[in-house]
């Protein structure tokens, strides 16, 4: 007996996957060119999965700002906010995220999950009651479990089965945060938001909404799905990462409530974990001045978002509800799933596999996501790759 042994159905599981696509669990960027294109074994490859919606991580002001901080103030914060982890780049970017979304506070924290564990292990615990929306990312399941809340799941994007819970749950008479994404990150559906919120004020309940993907991307200033559906204010926090649209990493959550504040001294993953670094800080706080003075980088983004859309669409491919920067193709055979990668990987394209359990609804997924900074033509040799695979999904069924 070894601690090891647990391991061995998820070792038989891997080799059994790697008999199918030896690729899968291989693939390292030897070379970045740029946001868009890559190096992988020795190919060029366009970047179709990076989440690198507003093309920001090669802006040269971020890159310029990243390179200053780093010269000014070191390599990293070597400690947490609490101890000596908070530089004024720290206090900057809160105050900057606090305005950009009209709001009264914000807290930046080290990651996107660790915001969300931050968060919900923080606002609610022991006697209190969650309700999530059943497709929410691994870091909202986490910060459930951390916190100690009875924790309740209505089904994804369905307003009516969240009344029914919440209906139920009145007669406990205690507080009840529900939690929803803007955009979904798998399939690129929006939540209903503004029936959501609709729901949350006739039950008196809080909601939390982690706009990871949405950043950026939806509302007129980019503020997310809240402000697209005009109901920012009736969500009392807004969670997201430096990660995605702002090409850096990081988390944020910023609310109304004066307590937000209180949330520092009471939450383990903001105390005890070393702060951003004055890199990360810097390019973070440009983009988000970029995000706001260079709209038409959205607009581009929304451009190659339906490009790709309708042409997957057109091809036949089982694709998400709605346009969205997240392509997904459904697939419901996992040696299809494979072969199409592979094949676009051989044509040049990287995009993400994701396999079950990893997805909503048991399928696999091949889960593209476009950038404001690729450029037309590598938007059709996108295309040109997924019109190429098509043809190989044909002969993987038959055959
Ligand atoms: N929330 C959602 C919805 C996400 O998709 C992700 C990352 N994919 C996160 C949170 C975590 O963000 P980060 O990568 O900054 O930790």
């Amino acid at each position: 007996m070894t601690i090891f042994d647990k391991f061995q159905q998820l070792a038989e599981a891997r080799r059994e996957l790697e008999q199918s696509c030896d690729s899968f669990f291989n693939i390292v960027m030897q070379e970045i060119v740029s946001g868009t294109e890559a190096v992988v074994k020795g190919r060029p490859m366009i970047l179709a999965g990076s989440n690198n919606y507003l093309g920001l991580s090669f802006d040269s002001d971020c890159i310029d700002a990243a390179c200053d901080a780093a010269r000014k103030e070191g390599t990293g914060t070597t400690g947490s906010r609490m101890a000596n982890g908070t530089f004024s780049g720290h206090v900057a970017l809160e105050r900057e995220l606090a305005e950009f979304f009209n709001r009264q506070g914000a807290i930046v924290f080290s990651t996107g999950y660790v915001a969300n564990l931050a968060m919900l292990s923080t606002l609610v615990g022991p006697g209190e009651i969650i309700l999530l929306d059943a497709d929410c990312h691994a870091s909202i399941y986490d910060g459930c479990r951390m916190g100690g809340a009875e924790v309740h799941r209505f089904r994804h994007n369905n307003p009516q089965d969240l009344a029914k819970r919440l209906r139920r749950l009145a007669k406990r008479n205690t507080t009840v945060l529900i939690v929803a994404e803007g955009l979904y990150s798998m399939l690129g559906d929006r939540a209903p938001l503004a029936e959501i919120v609709a729901v949350k004020e006739q039950y008196g309940a809080y909601l939390l909404v982690d706009e990871a993907h949405s950043l950026g991307v939806l509302g007129a200033n980019g503020r997310g799905l809240a402000e697209e559906a005009g109901v920012e204010a009736g969500v009392d926090f807004v969670v997201g990462t430096f990660s995605k649209s702002l090409g850096a990493i990081g988390g944020f959550c910023v609310s109304n409530h004066p307590e937000l504040n209180l949330v520092r001294y009471a939450s383990r993953p903001y105390v005890f974990t070393a702060s951003s670094s004055p890199s990360v800080i810097a390019s973070t706080r440009m983009a988000l001045k970029l995000l706001q003075k260079r709209p038409e980088l959205r607009q581009r983004l929304w451009e190659n978002a339906n490009t790709l859309y309708h042409k997957l669409q057109d091809l036949g491919f089982a694709v998400g509800p709605e346009p969205s920067p997240v392509v997904a193709v459904k697939l419901e055979d996992k040696a299809e799933a494979f072969a199409l990668w592979s094949g676009l990987l051989e044509h040049g394209v990287y995009v993400n596999l994701v396999l079950p359990p990893a997805t909503p609804d048991g399928n696999c997924l091949l889960r593209s996501s476009v950038s404001a900074a690729h450029t037309p033509e590598q938007m059709e040799r996108i295309c040109q790759a997924f019109t190429a695979v098509r043809e190989l999904t044909t002969v993987v069924q038959a055959g």
